[in-house]
């Protein structure tokens, strides 16, 4: 029985994952645009600054947190008055027994030969993809000397009907937080590689790169954010910058980090860095400035931003008070998606 609840165990979390792509008609856990679009959608619900903050300076745990929460709440769906999270673990289990019974079927019909050791390596044998059990586990409670294999096969199969009765009534009880916290690979974990292959970050805005190939030597992304609320700043003034990596790389402006060891830089030789900045291609754009959605929220937030990172706030003007309806407008074209509202 425990290797038949490991086995449910071991095939839940890309069950559930599996669950969540097909049946959520947005899209947003199979392609990482909508997802993205979702994740902004529910901050400007949210409208609270730290929520913002940890998106764009925590972005990876950000996001994993918020696939927790809607795997928890996908498990905790009704179907069919079971819950979802029920319903998929005994489809599992189903699935398992059946083909157990399957094979002990196939041996006896077939008149398999030999003795009770010849079917449980066979027994075994098939099943090793789902189920990884130890023969001595199996032997438990048989006489094994005195029973052929046919006969040992046909004593199986009750015992299988058995460990299926006793577990459905087990899964029923079982507690989602507590399970999912419990299995080996996480289904948050699994969405959140399935739609970013690469974590690598721009250095200056933070920027998650948007390759689409698992093994890539250069970074890029097409959506820099202004540095400032990265806590980039002009060294003179303090004001937080408003200015995007796009458009700095392109400029004359010069730079200075940890990375450059405090020493000025030219954006324009922002590859001489080190090799992470030389692996990063941003594309030098004069005159590219920073989406709508965080033009907004650099606005709103400005003295927030400013207070966080102990700087002055940007001098932004009100033409980045930009209405939401412009904003959402802005988020479809730039991402291509068709939310109704924000
Ligand atoms: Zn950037
Ligand atoms: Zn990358």
């Amino acid at each position: 029985m425990p290797a038949v609840r490991d086995a449910v165990l071991k095939s839940l979390s890309l069950k559930i994952v599996d669950d969540m792509k097909k049946t959520d008609p947005k899209g947003k856990y199979k392609l990482r645009n909508n997802f993205i679009v979702e994740l902004l959608v529910h901050l400007k619900q949210k409208n609270s600054f730290e929520e913002y903050y940890r998106f764009l300076t925590d972005f990876e745990s950000f996001s994993k947190d918020w696939l927790h929460d809607r795997v928890i709440a996908h498990c905790k769906e009704q179907s069919g008055g079971k819950i979802k999270f029920t319903h998929l673990a005994k489809e599992i289990l189903t699935e398992i027994t059946d083909e157990a019974k399957k094979v002990v079927r196939d041996a006896v019909t077939q008149n398999i030969s030999g003795n009770a050791k010849s079917f449980l390596d066979l027994f075994v044998e098939k099943l090793k993809t789902r189920i990884t059990m130890s023969k001595d586990e199996m032997k438990i409670g048989l006489s094994l000397a005195d029973s052929n294999a046919k006969k040992f096969a046909e004593t199986v199969l009750p015992s299988i009907a058995e460990i299926e009765k006793l577990l459905l009534h087990e899964i029923t009880g079982w507690n989602v937080e507590t399970k999912i916290k419990d299995l080996s690979v996480k289904p948050n974990e699994e969405l959140f590689k399935g739609l970013f292959c690469c974590t690598k970050k721009c250095p200056f805005c933070g920027a998650f790169c948007e390759s689409e190939t698992i093994e890539h030597a250069q970074h890029f992304s097409k959506q820099h954010r202004p540095e400032g609320l990265n806590s980039y700043r002009w060294i003179q003034t303090q004001h937080l910058a408003m200015e995007i990596c796009t458009a700095l790389v392109a400029g004359n402006a010069t730079f200075q980090n940890r990375d450059t060891n405090q020493k000025w830089i030219s954006y324009k030789d922002y590859q001489t860095v080190n090799d992470y900045y030389k692996s990063w291609i941003i594309q030098r754009d004069p005159s590219a400035e920073a989406t709508s959605y965080w033009k907004k929220v650099f606005h709103t937030f400005n003295k927030e931003f400013a207070d966080r990172y102990g700087a002055k706030p940007a001098e932004i003007g009100n033409a980045w008070d930009i209405g939401w309806d412009k904003v959402k407008e802005d988020l479809n074209k730039t991402y291509n998606t068709n939310i109704q509202s924000l």
